[in-house]
């Protein structure tokens, strides 16, 4: 097995999650939720990537992401991949599909929005990478997002 393959294949059962933009890393371990975890969890990043520069990797052992969770990280990550391993083999890569709505997760960026007032979660429409705010009509880029 050579170093790179190394760098997937280390777990038994769970879920590497690979390609992450090296200063996304953090986020993407905060959208899943990664602090709350029970099983054993591997951050890293800096990892050298001809695609990225630098890139993130997030090994969660005995864990398998829900289609839902893992929509969430169309707002920071979208081309990261998911390698579901099983057995120590990687069964299933699965990408990163934007979802049609965003509940939660992204702060509205208008400052007068009732969702920056009033203790509510925000929710959006999501269209060919645009968000629309649900309550206010606002609208911003995917790619430039605040997180809550
Ligand atoms: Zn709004």
């Amino acid at each position: 097995m050579n170093k790179k393959e190394m760098l997937v294949a280390a777990i038994k059962n769970g879920t590497v999650i690979d390609h992450i933009p090296s200063d996304k890393t953090y986020q993407v371990a905060q959208l899943l939720d990664l602090h709350n975890q029970e099983t054993p969890v591997t951050i890293g990043y800096n990892y050298l990537s001809k695609k990225l520069g630098k890139k993130g990797i997030i090994k969660v052992e005995d864990k398998f992401f829900t289609d839902e969770e893992i929509s969430r990280l169309s707002v920071v990550a979208p081309n990261i991949v998911l390698n579901i391993i099983r057995d120590f083999e990687v069964v299933e890569k699965k990408q990163v599909i934007t979802p049609d709505e965003i509940h939660g997760i992204v702060r509205c960026n208008n400052p007068k929005c009732i969702t920056n007032n009033e203790p509510m979660s925000t929710y959006f429409h999501v269209t060919n990478g645009i968000l629309t705010c649900h309550y206010c009509e606002k609208e911003q880029d995917i790619n430039k997002v605040e997180l809550c």
